[in-house]
């Protein structure tokens, strides 16, 4: 369909949805090179997420051809007589509609029009300078045609590179190179004024630090630079088990705490996950078990029917091939885990870093990929990790948890306070990851329901034992429970607000703060 007609339907529907007398003109002027749609497709795609649980119609979807069109759509939005909202969208992998709009234009930022800038690496420099909505996939396979890649990673890279920013950005390696949110050097973003702005450590610090961790709350990013090191060829992949959840955790402490020392003498990537029902030893986020590699689950002793997996990795190529098993075994012989159970494998580093995509071929060939996720991911404190265990893997799951449960200790000083992203005030904290399904399938413990309300029951728990946890990937509604999720940052979260996106038009799906022309419309 003709651009001209597009951006007319798109008016139309804005000026019905909000009832007021929006001037045609104000988005006609527009003169986008992307693709403006308000076609149903387009609004069908933009108004769902991977967490199926919300489901909010905007009223138009924009593709930008470059940051020039996001920043006409976010001027438009700014200088509108009545107002609309923008949100980003990036691979639409929020579990809570963050990336949704009601009252305003979704900006399709990945999967946009052809002429997205390519990546751009620079070998001598060792970084990637990269579209926001690029796949995190992309990202790699452009860096390894230079035998370089991203340092830091999330566990499946089909998520865009805007989006994780926007979060933190976590996975195995965070302990030693932090989260991706560490690893950037520099961004273009276009703030809430329809300005863009080129910032890092040095230049717009505010807003380079603002955007990091921001939730989309203070610009779109168009253009991030990441940091890259040499690529290693391929990855030794083990997994070995324990039963008592105190060995588990002072193990995994002890293997985060090395991440000052030199490359040979600790992992490249420490995680770990709970097995409570035996079905999720070979659980949906890996191919790391197979017929070949099975394992015989009832030779592990286990305490309370509880078993915990400590996943690890080392990094080689063909320089380091001879010496890996040694460096492996040194460090593996410090461990307390169940001496018959160690697993490993071995393949090139992109499958590794593209593991869980298989996993999501295989559930997708079943009908099990989308499915609900009412997900919940926890930044629970060190000190208060025992106690977890006992209430929630021990307690409140019951031995049935339609999901796998990852949880890996990381280093705090590996984080950069001046971001918006929130962690517990402890040196040490946990990811506890619930990645559970919701299923239809006459089992009353998978249904949507019956896992929101365990959900509630976690968090309960916390609040009730004192547990000092952050959500990860956060989901609040009301804005006391946003300044409790922030605590003392609120102020300065508050504070970026007014400057960089005062009239409150940026990613409204997050719930935080209510569009300054609000009250004239129904919804946002
Ligand atoms: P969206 O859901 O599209 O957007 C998320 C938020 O970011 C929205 O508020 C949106 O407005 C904003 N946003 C999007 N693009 C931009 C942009 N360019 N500029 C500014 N704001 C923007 N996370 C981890 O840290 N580690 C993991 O290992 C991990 N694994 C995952 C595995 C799966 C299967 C899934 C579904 C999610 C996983 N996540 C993980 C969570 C993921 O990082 C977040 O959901 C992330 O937001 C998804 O990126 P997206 O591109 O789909 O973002």
């Amino acid at each position: 369909m003709d651009t001209k007609l597009l951006v007319t339907l798109a008016i139309c529907r804005l000026i019905v949805a909000v009832g007021l007398t929006l001037d045609p003109t104000e988005l006609s002027r527009l003169a986008v090179r992307g693709e403006l749609s308000a076609e149903a497709a387009d609004l069908e795609a933009a108004s769902v997420d991977f967490g199926g649980v919300r489901r909010v119609e905007p009223m138009a979807v924009l593709r930008p051809a470059n940051a020039g069109d996001v920043a006409r759509l976010v001027r438009a939005a700014y200088e509108s007589a009545h107002g609309f909202t923008v949100s980003a969208r990036g691979h639409g992998h929020s579990i809570n509609g963050q990336a949704m709009t009601a009252a305003g234009v979704v900006l399709q930022m990945s999967g946009a029009a052809a002429a997205v800038p390519k990546p751009l690496v620079s070998e001598k420099f060792m970084y990637a300078d990269v579209w926001g909505g690029e796949l995190w996939i992309d990202v790699l396979k452009s860096t390894l045609e230079h035998g370089l890649a991203p340092k830091s990673w999330t566990d499946y890279l089909y998520l865009s590179v805007g989006g994780t920013l926007s979060n933190a950005g976590i996975s195995g390696q965070a302990f030693n190179h932090g989260p991706q949110i560490s690893n950037v050097h520099e961004l273009d973003v276009v703030t809430g004024k329809g300005e863009s702005v080129t910032c890092s450590e040095e230049q717009n610090s505010e807003l380079f630090h603002a955007v990091l961790g921001g939730l989309g709350q203070f610009g779109v990013i168009t253009r991030a630079r990441i940091a890259l090191e040499h690529a290693p060829q391929r990855v030794r992949w083990i997994r070995v088990l324990y039963s008592d959840f105190q060995a588990f955790t002072k193990d995994q402490e002890y293997l985060i705490s090395l991440h000052g020392q030199p490359p040979a003498q600790k992992f490249d990537y420490v995680e770990g996950f709970v097995i409570v029902d035996e079905g999720l030893i070979n659980n949906w986020r890996s191919s790391f078990f197979s017929p070949r590699n099975p394992v015989k689950f009832s030779s592990v002793k286990s305490d309370g029917g509880v078993l915990y997996c400590l996943e690890i990795t080392k990094n080689y190529d063909q320089s380091t091939a001879d010496t890996v098993d040694q460096e492996i075994d040194v460090l593996l012989k410090k461990l307390k885990f169940i001496p018959s159970s160690v697993f490993t494998t071995d393949l090139p580093y992109v499958d590794f870093l593209d593991r869980v995509h298989k996993a999501e071929l295989k559930l997708r060939s079943k009908g099990l990929w989308d499915v609900p996720h009412p997900w919940l991911n926890l930044f629970v404190p060190k000190s208060r990790i025992d106690e977890f265990d006992r209430g929630v893997f021990k307690g409140i799951l019951g031995n049935k948890t339609s999901g796998p449960i990852l949880i890996y200790p990381m280093n705090k000083n590996k984080w950069d306070e001046r971001t918006s992203a929130v962690t517990p005030e402890e040196e040490v904290f946990y990811l506890v990851a619930l990645l559970r399904s919701a299923v239809e399938n006459g089992n009353e413990s998978q249904t949507l329901k019956n896992l929101q309300s365990q959900n509630r029951d976690i968090l309960k728990f916390c609040k009730e034992s004192g547990i000092e946890m952050k959500q990860y990937l956060p989901h609040y509604s009301t804005q006391q429970e946003w300044k409790e999720h922030f605590g003392e940052k609120w102020e300065r979260f508050q504070h970026r607000k007014l400057q960089f996106d005062p009239k409150h038009i940026l990613s409204t799906g997050q719930l935080i703060f209510t569009p300054s022309f609000n009250a004239m419309t129904a919804s946002w």
